[in-house]
């Protein structure tokens, strides 16, 4: 790859750096779950779409602008480095999408995309269960066929945005005759349909960004089913390595923090904690040479794979180093509320979320490097 940007790509990037100055909100949204919050960001996202900057790779047709995934890279460095809103449709554009890209019907894409891309659907998504975090193919949530599609019945928990999102896609027992990794089908389903009780659960810091979901016995058409019943599982695969490896959490993120980590030092200078910046800083741009090869990978007609692990791996951990940093450069004032502690705080779920650093590690123990299967 030529690290030189294009004519185009430089073009694009002043674009998104002079629209950025322009509309970023020069007060920072209230949090994005928070019942004030949300509202905000979504209306943050609607001004994005206008500009056609919510989903910059997605065809125009669904309210992209076809830009090429180096064109997303740079658009997400101008993003963080502008201090620009959490994105709230995350969900829906990093990890729906793309499912639907690589699943979906024609029809499915032209309903649901433009939506997405509008944020007039706020996706949430729906996979664990209080039996099912880890070992996801072990959900009981079902999936009974009736009459033009089917009825949902079960219980989904720590679904991120789902207190306050429209609409969600999750994985139901289909045929519990059928061994675990087959028999699951990927279903979309509305958060507000009659059988849906949606029960918030107050984090830490008073917000309510998770919910679990109740289902009993809601109808959804199989205009919603993504895939064919009974292969949810791969479906779910695509969606996963997304989410591990590219659309969830681009360099931008890491490269902006540790540039204000390096500005942080600079004010409050300590020896000590020198290697550890530096540490971070390099850690930063790595991910961001790693991304691009991904690109290139991707490019030549590679897959995610199971080199997703190793991105995810890299990138929480990487996120946790920066914030510990960040904290022992404030020393007591990082006692204080402010964007290093909530940050520091939301950095130690990284190693959680989109599948824990355990099974990362088992991930690339057993399919990238032939190590033999652990016990389970
Ligand atoms: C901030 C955040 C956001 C989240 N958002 C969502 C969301 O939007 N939608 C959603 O569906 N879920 C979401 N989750 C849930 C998340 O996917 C699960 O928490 C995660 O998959 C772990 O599942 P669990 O909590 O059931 O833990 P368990 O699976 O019970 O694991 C407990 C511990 O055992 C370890 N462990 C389990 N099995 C193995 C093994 N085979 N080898 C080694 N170690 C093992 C795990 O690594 C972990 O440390 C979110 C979680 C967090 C923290």
């Amino acid at each position: 790859m030529d690290l030189d940007l294009d004519a185009a790509t430089l073009e694009f990037r002043d674009e998104v750096r002079d629209w950025l100055a322009e509309h970023v909100p020069t007060t920072p949204l209230p949090p994005m779950d928070s019942d004030e919050g949300f509202p905000l960001h979504r209306e943050w996202e609607h001004t994005l779409a206008e500009a056609r900057l919510s989903t910059v790779t997605w065809p125009r047709e669904f309210g992209g602008r076809d830009a090429s995934l180096l064109q997303w890279v740079v658009f997400e460095d101008e993003y963080y480095a502008a201090g620009a809103p959490a994105r709230v449709s995350a969900n829906g554009i990093a990890l729906l999408g793309s499912t639907l890209f690589a699943f979906g019907t024609d029809e499915q894409r032209a309903r649901l995309l433009p939506r997405m891309a509008r944020a007039d659907d706020i996706w949430a998504q729906a996979w664990s269960e209080p039996e099912a975090g880890s070992d996801l193919a072990a959900v009981r949530s079902r999936a009974v066929r009736t009459d033009g599609g089917w009825l949902l019945s079960g219980q989904k928990t720590w679904s991120s945005r789902a207190s306050h999102a429209d609409r969600a896609f999750g994985l139901f027992r289909s045929d519990p005759e059928a061994q675990r990794h087959h028999g699951l089908t990927y279903v979309m389903f509305d958060l507000r349909a009659d059988g849906v009780t949606v029960r918030p659960i107050r984090q830490l810091d008073g917000v309510t960004g998770f919910a679990e979901i109740f289902l009993d016995e809601v109808f959804v058409p199989d205009e919603d089913v993504i895939g064919a019943p009974g292969e949810g599982w791969r479906v779910a695969m695509t969606t996963a390595s997304n989410e591990r490896g590219l659309t969830l959490r681009s360099p931008g993120r890491f490269v902006a923090a540790a540039e204000r980590l390096v500005d942080l030092w600079r004010e409050r200078p300590s020896t000590e904690a020198a290697d550890r910046v530096v540490d971070a800083w390099l850690g930063a741009r790595a991910y961001r040479l790693y991304t691009l090869a991904t690109i290139s990978r991707l490019a030549d007609g590679g897959t995610l794979g199971a080199e997703s692990s190793v991105n995810k791996l890299f990138w929480s951990e990487l996120d946790v180093a920066l914030h510990e940093t960040a904290l022992d450069l404030l020393g007591t004032d990082g006692e204080l509320a402010g964007p290093w502690q909530s940050g520091y705080l939301f950095s130690l779920a990284g190693p959680i979320y989109a599948g824990t650093n355990e099974i990362q590690r088992n991930v690339v123990a057993e399919r990238l490097l032939g190590l033999p299967r652990g016990s389970r």
